[in-house]
C-alpha cells in the first residue's frame, strides 16, 4: 500500500521526536523532523546518565533493532542508588544489577540520529506555531507545506501543544543547575570512592539537594537543585563562575567533601534548570491530526527517573498508530486515526500520570521536608515500590501493605540505633 500521500512532520530532535523517526523509516513512512537547534548543538549537549527501563525505554529501543548498540555504550554494573544525608550518612543503598544499563545522553542522541537518514532533519527550524492547516510556521517567518499529521516531540515548552490546549507548565519552586566533573582525582572524591558499585549518589538535606551520577570516559555530573532560591528569568544569561561560588555558600555547612566536588566541576558545562510540571490532569480534546508525547505532553520533575523512558515509550506506541494509518487506504484513515489517536493518548496520558505522581511525591519527600532524609526515606522508598508494584498483579499488589509496616518498622529501628 502507498504511503506517499501520507507525510508526518515531528517537532523535536530528542529521545521521543528521534524513536519516532527512526520506527517512520523502517516501516517506510515519510516524514520530515524539525528541529531548533543546529545538528552540533545537539550532539554537544553533555551531561547528563540516563537510566533504561526494560519494560518501557529500552524495550522501545529493542524493538528498533538499536538495544545492541546501546548496550555498547551502557554501564550495566553502575546502575546502584544510594541515599545520603548532607553528613554522608547512607539512607538507602541499592546495589543494582544489569537489567537497567545507564547510558550517557549525548551517547543516546547520537545513535538515535545516526539511525535517522540525514536528508530527514530540518535543523535549525524552530517552531513558532502549528496552523488550522497542520502546516508549521517557524521562528525566521518560514512556512512548511500543510502535513498530514503533526507530532510534538519538543520538550517541556512545547509549542506544538499550544494548538491542542492552552495549559502551560507549573514551576515546581525548584531550581538548579548540572554540571560535569572531568577531572579524574576529583573522581576519588569520597563521595563516589566509598561507594564503588554505585552510579548514582543523591544526597538530601535543608530541602536542597547534591545528586552526583557516574558517566562515561572517567567522568561525572553534579546536579544540584534548591527550594529556596529565586531563578533568573528563563534564557537570563547567567555567569557559571558566580553561579558556583554562589552554590558553594549553600552547601557550606554539609560535608567538606561537597565542596570540594564543585571546586572540580566545568564552569562551561553548565545547565540551569528550573522544574516545571504539566497540571496531573492535564489533557486535550483529541484531534486526529495532532498529537504531542514525552515531556511535551506529561512534564514531571525528575525526582522519579522516568523522563527518557515514557518519551521512548510513548514515541514506540504512537509510531503503530500512524504506521498503520499510512498503510491503509486513504478513505479509510481519517477514521483510523480518530480511533486509534484517541484510545493512543488516552493509554499515554494514563501512564504519564502515573510518573508525575510519583515524580511529585518523591520529590516532595525528599525536597519539602526539613527532615529529609531521615525522617522521609520510609515514605520514599514506598512511593518507588507504589508505582513499581501498579504493573504487577494483584497478587504482588496485595502485598504491599505488608511490605509498608515492614520498611517503616526497618526505618524506625534505624534512627533508633543512630
Ligand atoms: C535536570 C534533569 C535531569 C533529568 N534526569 C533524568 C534521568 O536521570 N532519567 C530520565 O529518565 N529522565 C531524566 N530527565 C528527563 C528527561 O531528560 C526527559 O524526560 C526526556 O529528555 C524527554 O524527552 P523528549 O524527547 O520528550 O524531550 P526533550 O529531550 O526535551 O527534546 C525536545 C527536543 O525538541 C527541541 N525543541 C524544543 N522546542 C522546539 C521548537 N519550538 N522547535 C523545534 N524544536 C524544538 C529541543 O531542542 C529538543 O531537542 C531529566 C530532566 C532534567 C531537567
Amino acid at each position: 500500500m502507498s504511503t506517499e500521500n501520507f507525510q508526518v512532520a515531528i517537532v523535536g530532535a530528542g529521545p521521543a521526536g528521534l524513536l519516532l523517526a527512526i520506527r517512520l523509516h523502517q516501516a517506510e513512512v515519510s516524514f520530515s523532523i524539525f528541529e531548533g537547534r543546529t545538528r552540533e548543538q545537539l550532539l554537544q549537549q553533555q551531561g547528563r546518565s540516563l537510566d533504561l527501563h526494560p519494560r518501557s525505554g529500552l524495550a522501545a529501543l529493542d524493538a528498533c533493532g538499536l538495544k545492541s548498540a546501546v548496550f555498547a555504550h551502557a554501564r550495566q554494573e553502575a546502575n546502584g542508588v544510594t541515599v545520603t544525608d548532607k553528613r554522608l550518612q547512607s539512607w538507602f543503598s541499592y546495589p543494582g544489577g544489569s537489567r537497567n544499563p545507564h547510558v550517557d545522553r549525548e551517547d543516546l542522541i547520537q545513535l538515535l540520529v545516526d539511525a535517522v537518514p540525514a536528508e530527514n532533519f530540518r535543523w535549525n527550524h524552530k517552531l513558532e506555531r502549528v496552523d488550522q492547516d497542520n502546516s508549521l510556521l517557524f521562528r525566521d517567518g518560514s512556512r512548511s507545506e500543510p502535513f498530514s499529521f503533526v507530532v510534538g516531540a519538543d520538550g517541556a515548552w512545547s509549542r506544538v501543544r499550544a494548538a491542542l490546549s492552552p495549559r502551560l507548565p507549573e514551576y515546581t519552586g525548584i531550581a538548579g543547575q548540572t554540571f560535569v566533573v572531568t577531572n579524574r582525582s576529583a573522581l576519588d572524591s569520597p563521595i563516589l570512592r566509598n561507594m564503588p558499585r554505585t552510579g548514582s549518589v543523591f544526597s538530601f538535606s535543608d530541602k536542597k539537594a547534591f545528586i552526583v551520577h557516574y558517566m562515561s570516559k572517567d567522568r561525572a555530573s553534579v546536579t544540584l537543585f534548591q527550594t529556596d532560591y529565586k531563578p533568573p528569568d528563563r534564557g537570563a544569561e547567567i555567569d557559571p563562575v558566580d553561579e558556583i561560588k554562589r552554590t558553594r555558600r549553600l552547601y557550606e555547612d554539609w560535608d567538606v567533601q561537597f565542596v570540594r566536588l564543585l571546586e572540580h566541576v566545568d564552569p562551561a558545562s553548565m545547565e540551569s534548570w528550573q522544574l516545571h510540571m504539566m497540571p496531573l490532569d492535564f489533557d486535550w480534546p483529541v484531534n486526529p491530526c495532532c498529537i504531542v508525547i514525552g515531556d511535551a505532553a506529561s512534564l514531571r520533575s525528575p525526582f522519579g527517573g522516568e523522563g527518557v523512558n515514557l518519551a521512548l515509550q510513548d514515541a514506540f506506541e504512537l509510531s503503530g498508530t500512524l504506521i498503520t494509518a499510512a498503510k491503509a487506504p486513504a478513505n479509510k484513515r481519517q477514521q483510523i486515526l480518530e480511533q486509534e489517536v484517541s484510545k493512543f493518548q488516552r493509554t499515554m496520558l494514563d501512564r504519564g500520570h502515573l510518573a508525575q505522581k510519583l515524580a511529585k511525591d518523591m520529590q516532595a519527600a525528599m525536597m519539602d521536608s526539613s527532615t529529609a532524609p531521615r525522617g522521609t526515606v520510609a515514605d520514599w522508598v514506598m512511593q518507588r515500590a507504589r508505582y513499581e508494584f501498579s504493573f504487577k498483579s494483584k497478587w504482588w499488589r496485595m502485598m504491599l501493605p505488608i511490605l509498608d509496616i515492614g520498611v517503616h518498622a526497618y526505618y524506625a529501628g534505624v534512627r533508633l540505633l543512630r
